[in-house]
């Protein structure tokens, strides 16, 4: 049987060297990578167990109880510097005071000698640790909202173990001939400790896997969208709206594409210089994002250019909407940084059936429906649709009275826009 080949003390001298490994590996990642401030926090954690580890083995080789009961105390305070560090991982208060609420429980237990059985300090402490495996991962679980796919076998991992703890209580209460003593449980606890290190092995591994992910998802998160505004650029932009049409197209159902360019922007640059340029894109956005809904989706596709892509939005809805954002930045864009710049937008509007087109070709009516509104003088809505069953382009010119456009049909002539 294992625990027969286990020797008690070789397995500590192997979880004291493998917990001094993963303590250093982890501090030495937290200083290649500052930020992830919680990797410090956990190899700071592996460094305390470890000490306490071997003032454990010392302890118990000199039969001093004083010192073991210090070393337990390290060890429990080692939980929870990691419950720390997952708190910080996951940007919320640290609370050292319930970060040391166990060790000190501990610690007052020990100091006030209220027992003088091993067997209770051995439940107490198993107890402690069994609690902060489960906070720990219920700490991980909280901050699920964030894709991260490691956080679920750490979440399992540190409930099996906090699990584990409970039922090493019920085991020792149940048959308290098992723990040997006088210090330690019996050879048994040999196979318990191999275990525990495996998981210790296996859960700092998917610390560091953790913070990889979520440095990797901030890199992508990064490069799709834009710095000025926040909104998706128009890789980003075209990638969700990629996605969304895929979702959608066995529906079938009427998709719209806004298409907002502001209108003379150059000159609201060279009259006012670009720090007022760069104002006026920002309020543009906010009013973009404030006018539509959480699941539209808005990219700044250029650099006074702007996309929407509305869901089961026939060609009214689309005007309907193009048109309220339109008036609602020529009211709240007129002062902007104390200046009476007064800028206006110009909006092309494409409203098809997803099934029937592409993405590229609805930006594409978009974009001759912006011509139109350009060539129509500016600061106006136009849409256009796909003539009827066909592939071939009809114009509807939008005559746009503030919130409700007219619908008039023509043919566009040229793809090149307006200047
Ligand atoms: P139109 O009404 O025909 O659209 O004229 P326009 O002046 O808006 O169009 P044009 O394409 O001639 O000029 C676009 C300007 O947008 C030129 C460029 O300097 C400016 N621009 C592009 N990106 C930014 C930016 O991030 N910040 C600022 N301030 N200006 C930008
Ligand atoms: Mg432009
Ligand atoms: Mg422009």
């Amino acid at each position: 049987m294992l625990p027969v080949f286990l020797d008690l003390h070789t397995m500590f001298v192997a979880d004291i060297s493998v917990t001094a490994v993963l303590g250093l590996m982890l501090m030495f990642a937290w200083l290649q990578s500052r930020s992830s401030e919680a990797l410090g926090w956990w190899g700071t954690a592996h460094l305390c167990q470890c000490v306490g580890l071997v003032l454990l083995v010392g302890a118990d080789m000199m039969y001093s109880v004083a010192t073991i009961k210090f070393a337990a105390t390290l060890m429990l305070a080692s939980y929870g510097l990691m419950w720390l560090a997952v708190r910080r991982f996951d940007g919320r208060h640290l609370h050292p005071l319930t970060a040391s609420a166990g060790a000190m429980a501990w610690a007052f237990f020990a100091a006030a000698e209220i027992s003088k059985s091993p067997l209770h300090y051995f439940m107490l402490y198993s107890l402690i640790n069994g609690s902060y495996c489960l906070m720990i991962a219920f700490e991980f679980w909280r901050g699920r909202a964030e894709p991260l796919v490691s956080r679920w076998p750490a979440i399992v991992l540190l409930v099996v173990s906090g699990a584990g703890y409970f039922s090493w209580i019920a085991l020792v209460g149940l048959m308290p001939s098992a723990y040997a003593g006088p210090l330690l449980p019996g050879p048994w606890f040999a196979t318990v400790i191999l275990v525990t290190v495996l998981g210790k092995v296996a859960l700092a591994f998917i610390v560091l896997a953790m913070a990889k992910e979520r440095l990797e998802l901030h890199q992508r998160v990064e490069a799709m969208t834009d710095a000025l505004t926040g909104l998706p650029n128009r890789r980003g932009f075209y990638r969700q709206a990629m996605r969304r049409l895929r979702e959608r197209r066995p529906a079938a159902r009427p998709a719209a594409v806004l298409l907002f360019d502001l209108d003379h922007f150059k000159l609201i640059n060279d009259r006012f210089g670009h720090g007022v340029g760069d104002r006026v894109l920002m309020v543009f956005a906010d009013i973009l994002a404030n006018s539509l809904k959480a699941t539209d989706i808005i990219g700044r596709v250029g650099g006074e250019e702007f996309a929407v892509l509305l869901d089961d939005a026939d060609p009214e809805t689309g005007c309907a909407v193009a048109e309220r954002v339109r008036v609602a930045f020529e009211a709240d864009g007129a002062v902007i940084a104390g200046g009476r710049v007064a800028p206006t937008a110009s909006v092309g509007v494409a409203a098809v059936s997803p099934a029937a087109y592409s993405l590229q070709e609805m930006l594409s009516f978009a974009d001759s429906a912006l011509y139109q509104a350009k060539a129509s003088g500016r600061n106006c809505v136009r849409v256009s649709e796909p003539a009827d069953g066909g592939a071939e382009q009809a114009t509807m010119v939008v005559e746009a009275p503030p919130l409700k456009p007219v619908l008039v049909s023509s043919i566009l002539p040229s793809r090149s826009r307006a200047s």
